[in-house]
């Protein structure tokens, strides 16, 4: 479908749904209960796929973690949280230290523990098996349950051979258990489709949340699946699953402006809970990751583990989100504007970075990612905006966000 064809669906979408009130197709429509769901620990744990690990169905994101946070790893095990994601790249290894600190006493053997690299098209064996030794040392740890390739947006990543080799010997000498793969990006599904075709992976922890769901506008217009973007990610999912590869749902608040959503919220039930159960109740997700900045966040969002049906009200509180974000919120696994920048600005990865200072509140993570872009939105400060006005198939004012986007992390 052109562009222009899916803007005017979504417009017609907004009108005859999202803007008129829910029609319930297929939906529970249990009224929410009086009863506060916050949280009685993890209610669920899930086999992640093809993997002998037995995961909690709402996992510990550990992103923005902190020196001092340790009490944050450890009020999520308590509550019953096994699954701990990081990466090297999180605060430059900062999350991965504090991590390895917080399971240091006795801890590491009663979770799981999964971290990332980002493995470019022409890094070597070698070059990877020092960046993982180098994560196993500040996790404290001798190996790692699950090993990521980070944030794969380039199938020339995945054809390196040099990763092939890596892995084998990372396995071999004990070190990996299970790999996997990551991504958010604009070729994500081309990417799954070739991992999955080759066998390269156990786990996959990809971008998706309602709002990538066909199911979800289904819901409201009875025939607009087309207006979810990515189409073929939920085909993808689904061939994954054929293969029982592990599916780990991430960046599933679809942008995190949660304290815009608080007025809307009743009895302690969330956004954030109607967004975790959306997914986890999606048939080819196994568990989730979030990030988890403290204890009350901890506890708000388990109350979704273990979750039923997806209620009316939750229903609600997502259409209401949908409807918030509509035009301000860039699509994870979107592209559709790529060519749009004479001065190829890298516009996904620049409105990400700026989701992460201004929804997600972490300012300092965002001007440190902001730094390692390639090609950062310096150029809008002198551009009028007009090559990339009508770029977006969602109507984001790509101009308006990029330039104060650069003033405020460059
Ligand atoms: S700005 Fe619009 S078209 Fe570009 S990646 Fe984001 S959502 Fe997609
Ligand atoms: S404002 Fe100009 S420089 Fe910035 S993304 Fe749009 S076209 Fe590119």
């Amino acid at each position: 479908m052109s562009k222009v064809d899916r803007r005017s669906f979504l417009r017609l979408g907004a009108m005859t749904g999202l803007a008129s009130g829910l029609s319930v197709n297929g939906l529970a429509t249990a009224s929410v209960s009086a009863a506060s769901p916050r949280s009685a620990g993890v209610q669920r744990y899930v086999r992640l796929g093809k993997t002998d690990l037995k995961v909690s169905d709402i996992s510990f994101g550990s992103f923005p973690l902190r020196h001092g946070e340790e009490h944050v790893v450890h009020h999520a095990m308590d509550q019953g949280i096994n699954y701990f994601d990081t990466a090297e790249s999180y605060g430059d290894g900062t999350s991965e230290e504090v991590i390895g600190k917080a399971l240091r006493e006795g801890r590491r053997d009663k979770v799981y523990l999964a971290t990332k690299i980002h493995a470019g098209a022409r890094a070597t064996a070698s070059e990877m098996m020092s960046r993982l030794d180098a994560s196993l040392r500040r996790l404290q740890t001798d190996y790692v349950d699950v090993f990521f390739n980070h944030a794969v947006n380039d199938l020339d990543r995945l054809k390196n051979e040099e990763w092939h080799r890596f892995a084998d010997q990372a396995r071999q000498q004990g070190k990996v258990r299970y790999l996997g793969m990551s991504g958010h990006g604009g070729y994500l599904v081309d990417c799954v489709d070739y991992a999955v075709d080759h066998d390269m992976f156990d786990v996959l922890l990809l971008a998706v949340n309602f709002g990538e769901d066909p199911a979800f506008y289904e819901m409201f217009t009875r025939s607009f699946d087309f207006v979810a973007n990515q189409q073929g990610l939920p085909k993808m999912m689904a061939k994954a699953k054929e293969k029982d590869i592990g599916v780990i749902a991430m960046k599933v608040l679809r942008g995190a402006k949660l304290n815009d959503m608080r007025p809307y919220e009743r009895d302690g039930h969330t956004y954030s809970q109607a967004a975790m159960k959306w997914i986890l109740n999606h048939p080819h997700v196994d568990n989730l990751i979030v990030t988890m900045r403290n204890r009350d966040q901890i506890d708000e969002f388990l109350g979704a583990s273990g979750t039923g049906a997806v209620s009316r009200y939750d229903a609600e509180l997502l259409q209401q989100y949908a409807k918030m974000t509509e035009s301000s919120y860039c699509r994870h696994v979107c592209n559709d504007c790529e060519g749009s920048c004479p001065y190829k600005v890298s516009i996904p990865d620049v409105l990400r970075m700026r989701m992460y200072a201004l929804d997600y509140g972490d300012v300092s993570i965002a001007k440190h990612e902001y730094a390692r872009l390639e090609n950062n939105a310096s150029p809008c400060l002198s551009c009028d905006g007009s090559p990339c006005r009508d770029a977006c198939t969602y109507e984001v004012p790509i101009a308006d966000l990029c330039g104060p986007t650069h003033q405020l992390l460059s």
